[in-house]
C-alpha cells in the first residue's frame, strides 16, 4: 500500500471521464489536476468530504457515487494516507483496477510489523518494505517483508542477519 500512494498527483491524459474525491487538506494536492481538467474542458465529477463526515458516511457516499459511474472513468483520491489505506479495499471491491485510480496522500501512515519470533506487533510510521527495524517486544532486528497478513493487518518481519 505504501508504494501505491503518491504525494504529488500526476495528470493522466485521455480518459473518458475523471472522478475526484478530496477533502479540505487534499485540495492543495489535487489543485493542479483540477486546473488541467478545466483548461482542457474535460468531463469530471467532484466530491468533497467535509469535516463532519464520519468514516462510515464517507464509505457509503463514495460507494454510491462510484457505483453509478461508467466504465473507463479515472479516479483521483486525495486524502490522508490513513484514509486512503482504509478506503482502498472498498475501491477495489467496486471494481476499479490499479491503473484506474491514483491515491494521492498527505500525512503519515502507521503500519504494523508482525515479529516472526515472538508474534507481537510493532507499529511504525511510514514503513518501508525491505528496511530493518526492531521488534518492540523482543528487540530482535527484523527485516520488513512485502508479505502482508490481512488477519493481523501487518507486514511480516523476518529475522535479519541470520
Ligand atoms: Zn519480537
Amino acid at each position: 500500500m505504501n508504494n501505491l500512494i503518491v504525494e504529488q498527483a500526476n495528470f493522466i491524459d485521455g480518459k473518458r471521464k475523471y472522478l475526484i474525491c478530496t477533502n479540505h487538506k487534499g485540495m492543495a494536492l489535487i489543485q493542479p489536476i483540477l486546473e488541467k481538467l478545466l483548461s482542457k474542458n474535460y468531463s469530471f465529477d467532484f466530491v468533497f468530504i467535509g469535516f463532519d463526515s464520519t468514516p462510515e458516511q464517507t464509505k457509503n457516499n463514495l460507494k454510491t457515487w462510484l457505483q453509478n459511474q461508467k466504465m473507463g472513468s479515472y479516479l483521483y483520491l486525495a486524502l490522508s494516507k490513513e484514509e486512503l489505506k482504509n478506503l482502498r479495499p472498498l475501491i477495489e471491491e467496486i471494481g476499479f483496477f490499479e491503473d484506474e485510480v491514483q491515491y494521492v496522500g498527505y500525512g503519515e501512515m502507521h503500519s504494523k510489523v508482525f515479529c516472526c519470533r515472538c508474534h507481537s506487533l510493532t507499529q511504525l510510521k511510514n514503513l518501508e518494505i525491505g528496511s530493518e527495524m526492531k521488534c518492540q517486544n523482543c528487540h530482535i532486528l527484523l527485516l520488513v517483508s512485502d508479505y502482508y497478513s490481512t488477519l493481523y493487518d501487518a507486514y511480516l518481519g523476518n529475522i535479519a542477519n541470520l
